[in-house]
């Protein structure tokens, strides 16, 4: 299967695709880890994206697109697919679709892990405080900053994969191994 999860930045979105990755031996495409493996490497790209990383906001469609579509031709890519963190705006959904068209594949399920606001800016904190390497006060105006950005940009996805019949809803708000389940049901269903 080809599924996309979906949801805020701390919804749990990377520990359910490493669980998918475990239990179903799918591939996990996320577009974050991705772009932080080439600003690591120094790459060209990784070079254009370290600062708007830092500052919290989207890497332009064109690179994600770009990189999505080469990783997504490659053979591993056959056994089933995760994306996590992509797509993140109206325009990289689309070209997502006329990707997957191209290569006769299509998406079977978009699952979104639904929390609070509430619990969102919870978790951020803690996760901020748990940071030695960041000032922590830095890291939770970022991170806010990021659930702003999902609101506007990759929030109105959800309209879009409901049309499609595409979109299921899981509650994020429940323990790590219930959430576990409940993917497990929608993915049986
Ligand atoms: P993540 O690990 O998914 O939270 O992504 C970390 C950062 O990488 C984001 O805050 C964005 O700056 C960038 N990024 C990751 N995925 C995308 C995407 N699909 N579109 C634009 N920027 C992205």
């Amino acid at each position: 299967m080809n599924i996309i999860l979906f949801g805020p930045p701390g919804a749990g979105k990377g520990t359910q695709a490493d669980h998918l990755v475990e239990t179903r031996g799918w591939v996990k495409l996320s577009t974050g880890d991705m772009l932080r493996a080439a600003v690591a490497a120094g790459t060209e790209i990784g070079q254009q994206a370290k600062s708007i990383m830092d500052r919290g906001d989207l890497v332009s469609d064109e690179i994600v697109v770009g990189i999505i579509a080469e990783r997504i031709g490659q053979p591993d890519c056959s056994k089933g697919f995760i994306l996590d963190g992509f797509p993140r705006t109206v325009p990289q959904a689309e070209a997502l679709d006329a990707m997957l068209d191209s290569k006769n594949l299509s998406l079977d399920v978009v699952i979104e892990i639904q929390v609070s606001e509430d619990i969102l800016i919870d978790r951020i904190k803690t996760r901020a405080s748990e940071s030695a390497e960041v000032r922590a006060d830095d890291t939770i105006e970022t991170l806010i900053k990021r659930l702003g950005v999902y609101k506007e940009q990759t929030a109105p996805l959800l309209p879009y994969y409901e049309k499609q019949g595409k979109l299921k809803t899981v509650n994020g708000m429940a323990p790590i191994s219930e959430v576990e389940a409940q993917i497990e049901a929608v993915l049986e269903a």
